[in-house]
């Protein structure tokens, strides 16, 4: 749950952070890479060493739903990326999601969140959520204040995508904070696109980030995983009362007294992961790790390789327009330039000329790149979101989601730039 050993990575860099944050050699084996602990449990010492974590007294393994060393070991290594305390993972991004809104949401209460946000999360928050109670009121991103003129006082958050997919937008993290703390409740931020490499919230005052780890951590498209890191930084009140009242299921514990800046962690595998149970396995936390390793090196390639491909893309007869914050065209540019300083990420979208029908033929004519719903992947994946990830919302939630009709969405992988843009241009010789 904490991040282990935080202070052997006190002032290090972010490569550096992605090789070790985590992952010393095995304490009991000397393995200098993390084990797959594929262990359901855990043997105790004795029965006064097992009501000593029972009772949240002492931190160790009781059941692999809870906790597990292989998955620790990715908690800290994103604890260690973003300069939070302690992380939580999951089954996926969108486990991640519930979870980090578990500890703040009762029944009635609400969230004030983009409307710039991957489709899935829309209607996690808009349909799924609401059967909970917990509602979500969606705003343009892209003026902070609009956050401001929706909180009320059932507000517990703000939610926002840091560069949102698939839009490609970059939102002012820093004003948004500034507005969340001004009402008193948390930031949280979906980091996926910009990932450490690129961009860490907790800089400019977010309070958690949460990440699928599917897509640019693990980075090779072969696992399904969430996490959700937390500063340590936010003081909860009485308006988090799971977090500041007595918990009954642990002897009246009191997570806030008891664990102070690590309360909100605890929370999420003590009461999140015991009685909901999204646990991340531990064979995708070895793989998530493995992949996390090079995360600044991919980063950087993506990044190159998305500016080359949508500078092509700006000046082909074909193309309307290009979403990328990476070019100066783009509204996002002088955000981007602030808050992703080392890259502009790998996803973009682009407009097509022909419409729906030239999107369909696109993406079906490539070769190169993969037609499928993920992004972050090495390999360079397509798709046309108005015809599969944005298909459920409406027409008008899919134009304010970036996610209109003749809209082509990219992730561009690793490969050489040459042959994406040789691939582009093959498909869209061939579109209407
Ligand atoms: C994919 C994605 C999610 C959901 O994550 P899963 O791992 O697919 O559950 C959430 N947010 C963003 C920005 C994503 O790209």
């Amino acid at each position: 749950m904490p991040a282990p050993d935080p202070d052997a990575l006190t002032n290090t860099g972010l490569s550096t952070r992605a090789v070790h944050g985590g992952t010393a050699p095995d304490p009991a084996t000397g393995a200098r890479i993390t084990p797959i602990y594929q262990t359901a449990s855990y043997v105790f010492e004795d029965v006064a060493h097992a009501q000593r974590l029972f009772n949240l007294d002492e931190f160790g393994q009781i059941y692999s739903r809870i906790t597990n060393p292989t998955v620790q070991a990715l908690e800290g290594k994103m604890a260690a990326l973003d300069g939070g305390v302690g992380a939580t993972a999951a089954a996926s991004g969108h486990a991640a999601q519930f979870l980090a809104l578990l500890p703040l949401m009762e029944a009635g209460d609400e969230i004030v969140s983009s409307r710039n946000l991957y489709g899935g999360s829309i209607t996690q928050f808009g349909q799924s959520f609401k059967r909970l109670g917990w509602h979500a009121t969606f705003v343009d991103p892209t003026d902070p204040e609009n956050f401001r003129k929706r909180i009320s006082p059932r507000t517990r958050a703000i939610f926002t995508e840091s560069l949102s997919n698939p839009g490609g937008l970059m939102v002012d993290l820093e004003a948004i904070a500034a507005v969340a703390h001004d009402a008193g409740i948390p930031l949280i931020v979906d980091n996926t696109l910009a990932t450490p490499a690129l961009c860490r919230p907790f800089e400019w005052g977010a309070d958690i980030c949460v990440y699928s780890t599917t897509k640019f951590i693990a980075g090779h498209g072969n696992a399904i995983g969430g996490v959700i890191v937390d500063s340590g930084g936010f003081q909860w009140d009485e308006r988090t009362p799971a977090l500041t009242t007595p918990n009954a299921a642990y002897h009246g514990t009191n997570f806030r007294e008891k664990f102070g800046a690590l309360a909100y962690t605890v929370y999420g595998h003590a009461v999140g992961l015991r009685d909901f149970g999204p646990a991340m396995a531990p064979m995708t936390a070895f793989l998530t790790l493995t992949g996390a390793e090079t995360l600044t090196l991919r980063m950087a390639r993506h990044s190159e390789n998305a500016t080359e491909v949508a500078t092509h893309l700006e000046n082909h007869p074909a193309v309307a327009w290009v979403s990328y914050a990476g070019l100066a065209s783009s509204q996002s540019f002088g955000l981007a330039r602030k808050y992703l300083a080392d890259g502009a990420g790998a996803v973009l979208t682009f407009g097509l000329k022909g419409g729906y029908e030239a999107g369909i033929k696109v993406v079906e004519s490539c070769r190169l790149f993969s037609h499928l719903a993920n992004v972050g992947d090495t390999r360079s994946l397509i798709i046309h979101p108005a015809s599969t990830t944005h298909r459920q919302l409406s027409d008008e939630d899919r134009a304010a989601a970036g996610a209109g009709p003749d809209v082509v969405r990219l992730s561009v992988g690793i490969e050489d730039a040459a042959d994406l843009i040789a691939d582009l241009d093959q498909a869209l010789a061939a579109s209407p």
